[in-house]
């Protein structure tokens, strides 16, 4: 008989593993059930796959603060845009599950698209407002997409607790506003950005970079580095520091300004006076690629 690509990979994983892949709800319900009927709590991470240090260390902080860990991986295709990069994203579900296994994962939602919108998804979940700010901005659909398809996981997994990375700052603000207002039982945990020895913050699509890209890329990182001495310095005006932060990244030729922008963590809105804990947020496009990085103010 055969199977697809990923089922296949899915079967022989199964064969070969203690580490339970579930490639559809069913199982994976009956699996969470299981644990939560022997009184575990369940910590969830979701993820889109080709994994790296980032996503680890999520698997690591659930791994301390739950019983057991699962995790997903699946490319939603409801969150990309019509010119975006989802035939293209990177898929190594069978590499991704050795790491997964190796961290102590214990379960693996792996559904395809088929599983998990069978038909036209016609329902959705938006948060209005945010929903258009940052990423949003420039990615229109692309959070009701993210918040569509963590609304179905956790219904799905119905984890005590989510683990998210502060690298999609937006998506952390989007995913905590859907969770207050639609009363989901799940604490959501949020980890720091892992990144690169030179600082590059870890990405799936960093591997789209070619090596001149992947120098260029850094400048992200220089121009919230550059807002954070000034701020140290004593600027508190968010548009002298926005405009510092946009001039470094215009320096850099072959990388196109998405968005810099100085907001409240929690609305996204923009701030006048960039208070402390206020998020600086860049998305650029190196040649082709949409990278996105952030800072905090006063808090890294
Ligand atoms: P993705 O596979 O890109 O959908 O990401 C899955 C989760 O990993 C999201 O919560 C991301 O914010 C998180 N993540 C991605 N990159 C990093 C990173 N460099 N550091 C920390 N978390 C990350």
């Amino acid at each position: 008989m055969g199977c697809s690509e990923d089922e296949c990979i899915r079967r022989s994983m199964y064969e070969q593993s203690i580490m339970n892949i579930a490639g559809t709800i069913r199982e994976m319900r009956e699996w969470c059930e299981a644990r939560r009927a022997a009184g575990e709590r369940i910590g969830f991470v979701p993820t889109m796959g080709a994994l790296h240090e980032g996503h680890l260390s999520l698997v690591r902080a659930a791994r301390e603060s739950c019983d057991v860990v699962a995790a997903s991986i699946f490319v939603n295709p409801t969150q990309f845009g019509p010119n975006e990069d989802l035939s293209k994203y990177p898929r190594r579900l069978e590499r991704d599950c050795e790491l997964l296994e190796k961290e102590g994962v214990a379960a693996v939602f792996a559904p395809s698209a088929e599983e998990m919108y069978p038909r036209k998804a016609t329902t959705w979940v938006e948060v209005e407002g945010l929903s258009e700010r940052l990423d949003g901005r420039s990615r229109p659909g692309h959070f009701r997409g993210v918040t569509t398809v963590v609304a179905k996981l956790f219904h799905i997994v119905d984890p005590a607790a989510a683990f998210f990375g502060q690298k999609d700052a937006a998506q952390v603000a989007v995913i905590r506003r859907m969770v207050r207002e639609l009363n989901f039982r799940v604490e959501i945990v949020v980890c720091p950005i892992v990144r690169e020895a030179d600082g590059l913050a870890m990405s799936s699509r960093n591997i789209y970079l070619r090596a001149e890209e992947r120098k260029q890329a850094l400048v992200l990182r220089r121009a919230l580095i550059r807002v954070q001495e000034l701020w140290l310095s004593g600027e508190r005006n968010a548009v002298k520091l926005v405009e510092a932060g946009r001039d470094e990244i215009a320096r850099e030729k072959g990388v196109r300004l998405d968005y810099f922008e100085i907001v409240d963590p929690d609305s996204l809105d923009p701030m006048g006076e960039a208070l402390n804990g206020a998020l600086v947020a860049v998305a650029a496009y190196v040649g082709p690629t949409r990278l996105i990085d952030n800072f905090m103010l006063g808090i890294a």
